[in-house]
């Protein structure tokens, strides 16, 4: 019995050892592998506009690492860190439309049909709110405007149950009809005033 523990014990501690040892080789490994990252993004910002002939930074360090404890099996080790970079080439000027001193063009909410554009996502106008009513009831009753509502020509509105908006025209057989449902879209300010919209009177 004490012979397999005093076999077996310095068996485990030396295996231990080697693990904790390669464990600290891979923790300075992706630590400097993070020290070229950050240093790569460095001089690619600083090497904007210089990215004709070499397009990439390219950072290689190699590295002689000791194990802390050298009696284990790995002794030291070469570590290979490295980096490449594009040099940044600028800002997407698709994405971030707008003029060049860093100022964004608002940017502003449509609908396909609807003639207003809206600062506010949320705008009571853009999201009118369905309701339900029987067949009947919508052939008499008035939306918020006083106007009467007629049978929608896409969906035809003959069903027992139909529905409405509050500011809309048409009584609808589907919630889902395309003349009820809208497709909300983000545009910049410009070219929704100059596609002849005009701004919400709630929220422009
Ligand atoms: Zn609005
Ligand atoms: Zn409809």
């Amino acid at each position: 019995m004490t012979v397999e523990a005093a076999i077996a014990l310095p068996l485990f501690l030396y295996a231990m050892i080697n693990l904790l040892s390669l464990i600290l080789l891979f923790r300075d490994f992706s630590l400097e592998e993070g020290k070229q990252h950050q240093l790569g993004r460095e001089l690619s910002l600083l090497a904007y506009g210089q990215e004709t002939g070499e397009p990439d930074i390219r950072l290689v360090k190699i590295t002689r690492a000791k194990a802390v404890v050298p009696i284990a099996a790995f002794p030291s080790a070469v570590l290979v860190n490295g980096c490449v970079m594009h040099k940044w080439i600028g800002y997407d000027l698709q994405e971030g439309a707008g003029s060049g001193n860093g100022e964004r063009e608002e940017l502003v909410y449509v609908t396909e049909s609807g003639t207003a554009w809206h600062r506010d996502r949320a705008c009571i106008y853009l999201n009118p709110s369905v309701q339900m009513m029987s067949g009947e009831q919508a052939k008499t009753a008035r939306n918020k405007n006083g106007r009467r509502y007629r049978a929608c020509e896409l969906c035809g509105g003959n069903s027992a149950v139909v529905y409405v908006t509050d500011s809309g025209e048409r009584y609808h057989s589907t919630v889902t009809c395309s003349g009820l449902k809208r497709t909300i879209n983000c545009i910049p300010l410009s070219e929704a005033v100059s596609s002849g919209r005009h701004a919400c009177p709630k929220c422009g």
